[in-house]
């Protein structure tokens, strides 16, 4: 009976516009404990304009929107696009900027003139051991408390030491780690997710959420929506550890996302779950794949399994 009961719940999931890859999951769905979900496109609409910025004193708005738009030109991420755009609709003058690099859920460095000059978030910071000058700070707050993601621009040292040199000891050097400018991104949160936390409390499971972005966003996200657990300014490579984390305290644990960095962490997770335009390798990674953006989907995903398998005792 085991194989006919699983066959007529996967039909009635897909067309629900659930995929199962993993049977297993599909029937430990309906005993989660806790659900972890991706911030960013997930929870929130993820649109991330630029809706505000904020430079230090001597550093012109424009000029510093030029030179992030620069180092950010090669990256596909949200956030680039979104100081791309801005720079376009300012019309400002957007310098060469070569040897990129992206820096998994920290940000962006490029060179710009033989200055190395970097975007990103608090991870960004924390790793070159850069603070928010205290000008920037109530910006930064202001935002990050209306749930709107903010990074930073930093100029960094010179590209070597012979340009160092050249330029003279007041030359680059000094301006070693200078955070010059802070931009807010808009994002909203999506109308479901509201419903969705409720429900899932309703199902007596934990709502968890994970991100890269700042414990002010997260928190800002976390108490609106009444998540119960935050996990914040998290490292790509450091996903997967939380679930791990609420795995040790003896949960049976769901993880929501759509990321390549989130990939880890849908594997690890007891029911991995890719949603909406899931990049391949979430999708790849996931026991479960829901095909419509749509989170309420995690609260049918656990309702079907719950109904499916109570038939079968
Ligand atoms: P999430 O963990 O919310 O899914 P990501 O892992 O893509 O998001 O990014 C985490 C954080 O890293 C972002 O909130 C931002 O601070 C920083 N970041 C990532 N990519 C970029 C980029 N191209 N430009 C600026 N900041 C970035
Ligand atoms: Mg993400």
């Amino acid at each position: 009976a085991i194989p006919l009961v699983v066959a007529i719940n996967t039909s009635l999931a897909a067309r629900n516009g659930m995929l199962i890859r993993d049977r297993i999951a599909m029937e430990d769905a309906r005993n989660l404990d806790s659900i972890i979900f991706d911030k960013t496109g997930t929870l929130t609409e993820g649109e991330h304009g630029v809706v505000g910025m904020e430079t230090v004193e001597g550093v012109d708005e424009d000029e510093a929107l030029a030179l992030a738009a620069a180092v950010e030109s090669d990256s596909e991420h949200m956030i680039a696009r979104a100081i791309r755009e801005a720079a376009e609709e300012r019309a400002v003058d957007v310098p060469d900027a070569e040897d990129f690099e992206a820096m998994k859920g920290r940000g962006v460095r490029a060179f710009v003139d033989g200055d190395e000059v970097y975007v990103g978030g608090p991870n960004l910071l924390n790793h070159l051991d850069s603070k928010v000058p205290s000008t920037l700070q109530s910006f930064a707050k202001e935002a990050g408390e209306n749930a709107q993601t903010v990074v930073y621009l930093v100029r960094g040292a010179a590209r070597s030491e012979a340009s160092e040199r050249a330029s003279g000891d007041e030359g680059p050097a000094s301006r070693k780690g200078e955070l010059v400018a802070a931009f807010a991104m808009a994002d909203v949160i999506r109308e479901a997710s509201y419903a969705v936390v409720d429900a899932l409390h309703e199902l007596d499971i934990e709502v968890a959420m994970l991100t890269g972005d700042s414990e002010d966003v997260a928190n800002a996200v976390a108490d609106e929506l009444g998540i119960d657990t935050v996990f914040a300014e998290v490292l790509p490579e450091d996903k997967d550890v939380k679930v791990q984390e609420l795995q040790d305290q003896g949960k049976l644990v769901g993880m929501v996302g759509d990321g390549v960095n989130d990939a880890p962490a849908l594997t690890r997770a007891d029911v991995g779950i890719a949603i909406g335009s899931g990049t391949d390798v979430a999708v790849q990674s996931a026991d479960v794949i829901l095909v419509q953006n749509n989170p309420m989907d995690v609260v049918r995903l656990v309702k079907l399994s719950k109904a499916s398998y109570r038939k079968m005792q």
